[in-house]
């Protein structure tokens, strides 16, 4: 069966989710507190060619393959989509993910901008959601606290970020991250009202008049 015929089928089952968003915008903390108030919500482990770091653990945080690995997994149509982020591959694997699907689990994809956009491709009814810094001053600010990248980086990060911003209007959402846990609310409230649209409950009513 093909991917797209195995994924159009899910409409009445779980949401998936992406959050895609500038470099320093905060994605990671916001992700992490989403899924720590909605624990039963899945995460896509996606597969990368980055080095593994110290604090992840393989198959967990990510799937940690070669080079050479990743692109014979893409051959074989096992990977749904891809990016290159700073010279490194990273995908979504989709055997996983139709198993979640099947499960009938919500998913939450952590993606790159152009990730969500080939997610929404493959999946019409992929909730995707920017995530939007208050300004592009309080962007810098928080790059330059994060202390991890040099100046031209961070100069570098800010030009990427005047290119990602503007495609804001291909999302389904946009959400500004001015405060973590407001921000994690806010997701956690787009979620929620997506669960209660009548096209991911048809029948419903059926089902209340035990029909
Ligand atoms: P990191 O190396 O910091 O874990 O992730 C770098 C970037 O890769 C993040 O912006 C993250 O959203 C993105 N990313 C992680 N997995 C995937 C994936 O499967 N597909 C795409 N398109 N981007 C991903």
């Amino acid at each position: 069966m093909g991917k797209d015929s195995v994924l159009s089928e899910q409409t009445r089952k779980g949401l998936l989710v992406s959050v895609s968003g500038p470099s320093g915008v905060g994605k990671g903390s916001v992700i992490d507190k989403v899924r720590e108030r909605i624990p039963d919500i899945a995460h896509s482990v996606s597969v990368t060619t980055r080095p593994i770091r110290d604090n992840e653990i393989e198959g967990v945080s990510y799937f940690f393959r070669t080079e050479e690995q990743f692109k014979d997994m893409m051959a074989q149509g096992e990977i749904l989509e891809h990016d290159i982020y700073l010279n490194n591959y990273y995908g979504t694997p989709l055997t996983p993910l139709l198993k979640l699907i099947n499960e009938g689990r919500d998913v939450l994809f952590d993606l790159t901008v152009s990730g969500s956009l080939a997610l929404m491709e493959n999946y019409k009814d992929a909730v995707t959601i920017f995530l939007l810094p208050p300004s592009m001053s309080e962007l810098r600010k928080r790059l330059v606290l994060r202390a991890t990248e040099a100046p031209e980086v961070i100069e570098r990060r800010l030009l990427e970020a005047s290119v990602e911003i503007p495609k804001a209007d291909l999302f389904n959402y946009a959400v500004i991250n001015d405060d973590l846990n407001k921000a994690a609310d806010r997701i956690i409230a787009i979620i929620e009202a997506e669960k209660h649209r009548y096209a991911r409950q048809i029948g419903i009513e059926e089902r209340i008049l035990g029909r």
